[in-house]
């Protein structure tokens, strides 16, 4: 694609500078209501951006389809994706716009991403959006997780988005590298599993080396990535931050812990 038909590409937005994209360990839908180490590092890295976004596109492992879909609701409602959390969980509201004209514009430029009303903002994404953008000032739409197409494909997927980024749009990729909700266990001070540091561990060195065919083959290593991966649709958004990043782009590992069998790792990149 030459730089006259990427210009021609998103023209709903303006020309910006070049948009970070965050990859975010999202955990307990409880961080929504909670002030803590994490949601603290979602404050820092919202300070980190200068501009404002024009929209914020979030890939949610909350929203698993077959196939690829984009929320294209003028108003999308809010999905509240668990049970058995307290009262006050299915209370918060996250009253952002959506931004329709966005997702009839991507479905365009990829057609393999279709547009959908059905589903609207999930936990993978207001529980995050409440701590970084409060004021709900910036338009929202959803991209779906489909958990059947390979891991290569979701990265694929995501770098004919990179546009996105000089089009003002912070893309938040959100899920968790390690994530596996049969050993999960609630009490803060539960030790890590070893299993669960050591994929975690993996992960960042393959981030870091940008080793991403291994990263597509995570499941080939040991018994790490069968309790830290038992099913993709947490590691997946990972594979579409990664995929949204040039070469000249930096990363920078915002928050790095594993609480039991969940990692939290969150990175930016650029
Ligand atoms: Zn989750």
């Amino acid at each position: 694609m030459n730089d006259q038909n990427l210009n021609e590409l998103f023209p709903s937005l303006m020309s910006s500078s070049k948009m970070p994209v965050f990859f975010i360990g999202h955990g307990s839908p409880m961080n929504a209501i909670q002030d803590n180490a994490f949601t603290q590092s979602l404050k820092a890295m919202r300070q980190t951006i200068t501009e404002t976004p024009q929209a914020i596109l979030v890939v949610s492992a909350h929203w698993n389809t077959r196939g690829s879909y984009v929320n294209n609701s003028p108003m999308p409602k809010m999905v509240y994706d668990f049970s058995g959390f307290p009262d006050e969980l299915y209370d918060v509201e996250y009253p952002a716009i959506g931004a329709p004209e966005l997702a009839q514009e991507i479905s365009e430029a990829i057609p393999e991403i279709r547009t959908d009303q059905r589903w609207g903002l999930d936990h993978g994404a207001w529980s995050l959006l409440v701590h970084m953008f409060p004021d709900a000032e910036v338009p929202v739409l959803q991209l779906s997780v489909d958990v059947n197409m390979p891991a290569q494909s979701h990265f694929k997927l995501a770098a004919e988005l990179k546009e996105l980024r000089n089009k003002g749009v912070l893309v938040i990729a959100s899920g968790n590298i390690v994530h596996n909700l049969k050993y999960w266990s609630s009490d803060e001070d539960a030790v890590p599993y070893d299993w669960a540091i050591e994929f975690d561990e993996w992960v960042k060195e393959k981030i870091t080396e940008r080793a991403f065919d291994d990263l597509f083959n995570y499941n080939l290593t040991e018994k790490a990535s069968n309790l830290s991966v038992p099913t993709p649709e947490h590691y997946y958004p990972m594979l579409y931050a990664l995929g949204l990043m040039d070469e000249d782009d930096e990363i920078k590992f915002t928050y790095e812990k594993v609480y039991s069998s969940i990692s939290m790792r969150s990175f930016r990149i650029g």
